[in-house]
């Protein structure tokens, strides 16, 4: 992960924080130290934060651990200034379990809030937000964090993408209607709202502004995911298969490749070994390759043998998804072990463009 630090993992889960992280704690030090608040203070403020941001983790932890519960993993977590991401490999499909996935988040975080609750009364007070001064002290400090979370866990309610409730909606709405169809109208209420809340922070708080248009672009990029997943899974991967394809020798130096792709269209080739298939490689490769062994090196060594086991009988959607998976853009595509032809996301693309056209005229 570029421009983040790991934290470790939990539960196999690698969390990462992005290092604007570190601004975030320089504005609110310098915030606290420009109003006259003593150091003291001003730490308190930074190890608020801090334990804010430990409840956003555990928001993400309740997706991710959800999801793995209904076999989805999540390749990891990254901690942001906004906000945190749990970057899950896909949302589950089956109504329910996108339902509690979606959930689990805003319920650690109402779950805190019930805990600190408690504790707050158990001390006998539930002070106001701050002292007269703008003071936090212990006591508002957990004020403050039971108040925190109760709006962490309405705002991840809204019910619009990209935020939980916009999942939330999409999975009820997908009990009655197919999902693209239920995609489309979470889609539309969260654009809906997001148009609401333009209108709302022009008039009061210009803070509902930048959500409403966060909300509004979320929305968009959403529905076209899922237009590309259901257009994608009314075609087999016959349907985009390539059966031109160029095939070079695992001895092969590097130098053979680059020809290849200097003279022609192609930008991937598959490699052979003893008279199998043993991987593939794109232009990515090719030139790594070049730059760090030499144009005499064997393609062999370059290669990549990750590929997905895709066959021509295969929905579109699933080896577009089992590619993206892997973060491959090419792979060979077998039937009865026999090498059938190679698919690539190029060609993925086009077969939505056609089916846009086709559909529209
Ligand atoms: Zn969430």
């Amino acid at each position: 992960m570029k421009w983040s630090l790991s934290l470790g993992r939990i539960s196999g889960i690698e969390v990462f924080v992005h290092w604007t992280f570190l601004i975030l704690i320089a504005w609110i030090l310098f915030s606290h130290l420009s109003m006259g608040h003593g150091w003291e203070q001003s730490l308190v403020g930074v190890v608020f934060i801090l334990v804010l941001f430990a409840c956003v983790l555990l928001h993400e932890l309740g997706h991710a651990l959800t999801g793995k519960r209904y076999g989805i993993t999540t390749k990891n977590i990254m901690l942001l200034p906004i906000g945190g991401v749990a970057n899950m490999e896909k949302m589950p499909e089956k109504p329910i379990q996108e339902l509690w996935v979606a959930l689990a988040g805003p319920a650690v975080n109402l779950v805190i809030a019930i805990v600190l609750f408690f504790v707050l009364r158990q001390a006998g007070d539930m002070p106001s937000l701050l002292d007269v001064d703008g003071h936090m002290s212990s006591s508002s400090f957990l004020y403050n964090l039971f108040l925190v979370n109760i709006l962490l866990a309405v705002f991840n309610l809204i019910p619009a993408f990209p935020m939980d409730g916009g999942r939330v909606l999409r999975a009820l709405l997908a009990m009655k209607f197919d999902r693209a169809k239920a995609t489309e109208i979470a889609a539309r209420t969260g654009q809906f709202l997001a148009i609401g809340f333009v209108f709302l922070g022009l008039i009061s708080n210009v803070w509902l502004v930048f959500i409403g248009l966060f909300v509004f672009l979320g929305a968009g990029a959403e529905s076209n995911y899922e237009a590309t997943r259901s257009v994608l899974s009314k075609y087999k991967v016959s349907d985009a298969l390539m059966k031109k394809y160029t095939l070079l020798s695992a001895d092969d130096p590097i130098e053979r490749a680059v020809e290849h792709l200097l003279n022609g269209q192609e930008k991937e080739f598959l490699i052979a070994l003893n008279n199998g298939l043993m991987g593939f490689v794109t232009r990515d490769e090719i030139i790594r390759g070049l730059s760090e062994l030499g144009k005499s090196a064997p393609l062999g060594n370059i290669a990549r043998q990750d590929f997905p086991a895709l066959s021509p009988e295969m929905g579109l959607d699933k080896a577009h998804e089992m590619m993206a998976k892997l973060g491959i853009s090419f792979s060979p595509v077998f039937m009865e072990g026999e090498l059938a032809g190679v698919l690539d996301t190029e060609n993925i693309s086009e077969v939505i463009m056609v089916n846009k056209a086709v559909t529209r005229s």
